[in-house]
């Protein structure tokens, strides 16, 4: 009987399946193929499973990884999540492939595209990142940037987008594609979308001029297509599904189809060149993401003003607050002396979609009026990062002048016409 981790054969009518058999339900059979794809198969559409190959090899037996003269190098840095998971299957529990040896056995069709090497800079789920981890990861990627071609980090999905707009304000230069992926789907599963959004940055890195901070992920609920997107206008927005990442207020940078074909949909990105790499690490900490909403208590206007340097508001519509009406002019008052005090106040939309105006409505205007920041088409969390970054950067006033100007791309000048992002957001 074959036993997950042994290499089988599955005999269906719509042809044989060769790869490691991975632990299944009952109903179906799972197959790891050396593409690195997992397929699931409907076990009464199997004819017969052979067995040829027993187990796989032990860790201390996995073979040390031969460099290819022709390959480009790529640096492996984990922080953990999801995508750095797999299961061992001789016991069915889940670990970490970390080694390079582990991780091009999750995911053989690396060795095709580059050399790989590995760094576990972290071992975490991205939810309790904090910034201490952001400036660790910028180090490693200076340390390894002068020594290999391009930088795969993988990453929790939950907060893969901070990190890429930290990263993004904190390499104000580099010279080599730094590109984040995560998964969705754990590598063991039939429907995981790991394999192909690791090899479609590998294939990335390989063969294009792009240099900076990027994210590839599914770009559509097949495998056949990922997007590269800008590391400050993307956002997850869904719980599960493999193209959960969607760019916002912007299109991808590109698409990279699984046999590697690139599209490129904006033409002024960031190339390769020989200037040097800077890195301005500072974050303050004190810097908080606020989300409005009816019924809300004055004590959360009133703590946040006195504990925290910025704060950055995730309003209603255009940038609305509940600031107007008797209870809640409180906290207009609350705001309107946190900013004379010097306290910062940047104004974004939960609507995700589309950008924040200080003078529509008169409401608008008030919040304007006391020196609100209105942030544009900025993603709330992107502003969140950002004022974060700025305060650790720059003194106060400087900051409060850097948060609506567009430095690295967090702005689009002019509104894009839906159809022109939409098509790449919602075509499936
Ligand atoms: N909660 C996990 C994380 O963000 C999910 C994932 O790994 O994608 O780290």
């Amino acid at each position: 009987m074959a036993e997950p981790g042994d290499r089988v054969k599955a005999m269906t009518n719509d042809g044989s399946f060769e790869g490691i058999l991975m632990p299944g339900s009952n109903n179906s059979v799972f197959i790891k193929l050396d593409s690195g794809y997992n397929i699931g198969i409907d076990s009464k559409k199997i004819s017969s499973l052979k067995v040829l190959g027993r187990g796989m090899k032990k860790k201390d037996e996995v073979k040390q990884v031969k460099k290819k003269n022709n390959l480009p190098s790529i640096a492996i840095l984990h922080t953990g999540g999801t995508i750095a998971s797999k299961v061992d299957y001789r016991t069915g529990g889940v670990s970490a492939g970390y080694s390079a040896e582990e991780f091009l056995e999750m995911f053989p069709g690396l060795s095709e595209i580059a050399n790989i090497e590995t760094k576990a800079v972290l071992n975490i789920m991205s939810e309790d990142i904090c910034f201490a981890d952001y400036v660790k990861l910028a180090n490693a990627i200076e340390e390894f940037s002068g020594k290999c071609d391009g930088i795969i980090i993988g990453h929790g999905t939950d907060t893969l987008s901070y990190t890429s707009a930290a990263l993004a304000f904190m390499f104000e230069k580099i010279n080599i594609p730094v590109i984040l992926v995560g998964s969705q789907r754990s590598s063991d599963r039939g429907s995981s979308d790991s394999a192909m959004n690791v090899q479609s940055a590998a294939r990335f890195i390989a063969s294009s001029d792009f240099a900076g901070i990027a994210i590839c992920m599914h770009s559509s609920s097949n495998d056949d297509q990922c997007a590269i997107f800008s590391p400050l206008k993307t956002r997850k927005m869904h719980t599960s599904r493999r193209d959960a990442f969607k760019a916002i207020n912007d299109t991808p940078i590109a698409l990279v189809d699984s046999f590697g074909k690139m599209d490129f949909i904006k033409k002024d990105y960031s190339r390769k060149s020989n200037e040097k790499t800077i890195l301005k690490p500072g974050f303050e900490k004190d810097v908080c993401l606020l989300k409005t909403h009816p019924n809300m208590s004055q004590d959360i206007f009133d703590f946040c003003t006195k504990r925290y340097k910025a704060i950055v508001i995730e309003g209603t519509g255009l940038g609305h607050a509940p600031v107007n009406i008797s209870n809640n002019q409180k906290n207009y008052e609350a705001l309107k002396s946190y900013i004379k005090k010097g306290g910062i106040v940047a104004v974004t939309s939960q609507c995700i979609y589309g950008r924040v105006h200080p003078s529509v409505y008169s409401n608008l205007r008030r919040l304007s009026e006391i020196g609100c920041i209105f942030c544009e088409d900025m993603l709330p969390e992107t502003a969140f990062i950002k004022a974060a970054w700025l305060l650790g950067n720059y003194k106060p006033a400087e900051a409060a002048g850097l948060l609506a100007a567009n430095l690295r791309g967090e702005i689009t000048e002019r509104s894009l016409y839906e159809k022109d992002f939409l098509e790449y957001s919602y075509k499936n």
